[in-house]
């Protein structure tokens, strides 16, 4: 399972100019799912071939009203959440009484944690481990978040001890072939292990433990039992038509005699957990309610990560015909970043079209993880800048030589040439479209590298 690693510390420390270092580019998910307060925000990490959750809160001042007392609600909540508590303390500040609060709490919580001082450029390392000595929370971790000092140091204590499978290790730098080997490696012993891993994901209330139930409860399915659930999701092998399958349920479905009831309330965790550790995502949305923004943002960190993705337009039973219009000039309009997608409109209630989404899933995978020669690539390449050419950058044509795959789940397309920094964004999605239509690559993300030769 993914580890999840919450920064906790007073505001200002610098809890989000690490979150965002951590986290790079890549789309915070903010959680703000009806039912759930807004403050903590989510985000992807990756160090080493390890990926892991970063939580980021509010902070905790010491003397909390208002406001305040909700931050630090968010706090003890991200705690909790967490595998890892990164508690970050202000270097140039000082210790405060705040801090000693803070370290408390952890110590009571028993939780793994690492002290970790910030702002470091501004003050001898010695001096900050002097000063925050009294903490008592072990070596201290000098950081400079705002410009990457130290960072790499702390993952490599956080990290550094969590075992991770065998492929997925790799030491130094990584060559294009290892990368690609191991991504194969890697789903290869994936799909002997579990089959085709799929995570129902989707906001609260869509249908997601109604389409667990129903996608279990069918005849034509063989569902072995599992022991010893743990606190994250539950893994749920099964096989259907000759196929295995692992269903990753975040929706905390459990088996009660006969059927499966859920037992937990929606979690952002166990949500990117999943969808970090699947190959298939199966999306669900409320056809009764529409489109929401929740469903899009959650959408886009689905896309983020790269899986394979299916689409459930569930309840669509008893829809009014002028409604299920209006579903899907939505769907036309606002779904179009994912039209790659398969759709079904679905009743997970009377099992309606459920069915359906195995052969969306296979295919997706397939298309996720089929190897493409370097040949078929460049040949690929090759006929799209005939058709049309890159741009001139400073009187010189941009030059694409050839390409090779780089990885799978999503496929990686990794494109050779010069001035490639210059490839303007829209090329590289003439070049995407382009691959998905000849590849005829469907329910899968396709990422675009460019490596330079000058
Ligand atoms: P948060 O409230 O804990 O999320 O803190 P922020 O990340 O918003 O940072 C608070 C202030 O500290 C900002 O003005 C940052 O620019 C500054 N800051 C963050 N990291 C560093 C650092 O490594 N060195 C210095 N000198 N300032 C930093
Ligand atoms: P979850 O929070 O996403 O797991 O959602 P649930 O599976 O608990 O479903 C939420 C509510 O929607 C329940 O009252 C379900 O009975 C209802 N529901 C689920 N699927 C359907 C469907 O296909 N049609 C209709 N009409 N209601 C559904």
């Amino acid at each position: 399972m993914v580890p999840v690693i919450a920064l906790v510390g007073r505001p200002n420390v610098g809890k989000s100019t690490l979150f965002n270092r951590l986290t790079r580019s890549r789309d915070a998910l903010v959680a703000d799912f009806a039912g759930l307060t807004r403050d903590r925000k989510y985000g992807e990490a990756r160090w080493q071939g390890r990926n892991y959750i970063v939580i980021d809160t509010g902070g905790i001042s010491g003397d909390e009203e208002g406001i305040d007392a909700k931050m630090a609600e968010q706090s003890l909540l991200a705690i909790e959440e967490a595998d890892i508590v990164l508690f970050l303390v202000d270097a140039r500040a000082g210790l405060t009484a705040a801090d000693q609060m803070i370290a408390e709490h952890l110590r009571k919580r028993n939780k793994t944690s690492f002290l970790v001082a910030n702002k470091i450029d501004t003050i001898d390392p010695d001096v900050a481990r002097a000063e925050f000595a009294p903490v008592g929370m072990g070596e201290l971790q000098p950081i400079a978040a705002a410009h990457g000092r130290g960072v790499n140091n702390l993952l490599e204590a956080v990290l550094g001890h969590i075992e991770v499978p065998e492929v997925v290790v790799v030491e130094g730098e990584e060559g294009e072939e290892d990368q690609l080997a191991r991504a194969e490696a890697e789903a290869k012993a994936s799909r002997e292990e579990h089959g085709i891993k799929i995570a129902i994901i989707g906001r609260p209330n869509v249908g997601k433990s109604t389409l667990v139930n129903r996608m279990l409860g069918e005849e034509r399915v063989v569902v072995f039992d599992q022991a010893g659930t743990t606190r994250d999701s539950v893994y749920i092998p099964f096989e259907r038509n000759e196929e295995r399958y692992t269903l990753i349920d975040t929706a905390g479905v459990r088996r009660r005699g006969k059927v499966f009831e859920a037992v937990e309330k929606f979690s952002v965790v166990k949500t990117l957990q999943a969808i970090q550790d699947c190959n298939v995502v199966i999306f669900v949305m409320d056809a009764s309610e529409g489109i929401v923004e929740q469903d899009l943002h959650l959408l886009g960190f689905v896309l983020e990560t790269g899986r394979s993705l299916v689409i459930a337009l569930n309840k669509w039973d008893g829809l009014e015909d002028s409604h299920k219009q209006y579903v899907k000039t939505e769907l036309e309009r606002r779904l179009m970043f994912v039209n790659f997608s398969d759709i079904h409109f679905i009743s997970a209630l009377h099992g309606s079209n459920v069915g359906n989404l195995y052969g969306s899933v296979r295919q997706a995978y397939e298309s996720a993880t089929r190897r493409y020669p370097t040949n078929k690539l460049t040949q690929i390449l090759e006929d799209a800048v005939q058709v049309h050419q890159p741009p001139l950058v400073n009187g010189r044509r941009i030059k694409l030589r050839y390409a090779h795959l780089g990885g799978v789940n999503p496929p990686i397309l990794v494109i050779h040439g010069n001035q490639v920094d210059a490839v303007p964004r829209s090329y590289t999605r003439y070049l995407e479209n382009t691959y998905r239509r000849v590849l005829k690559l469907i329910g899968t993300p396709i990422r675009i590298e460019y490596k330079g030769s000058d």
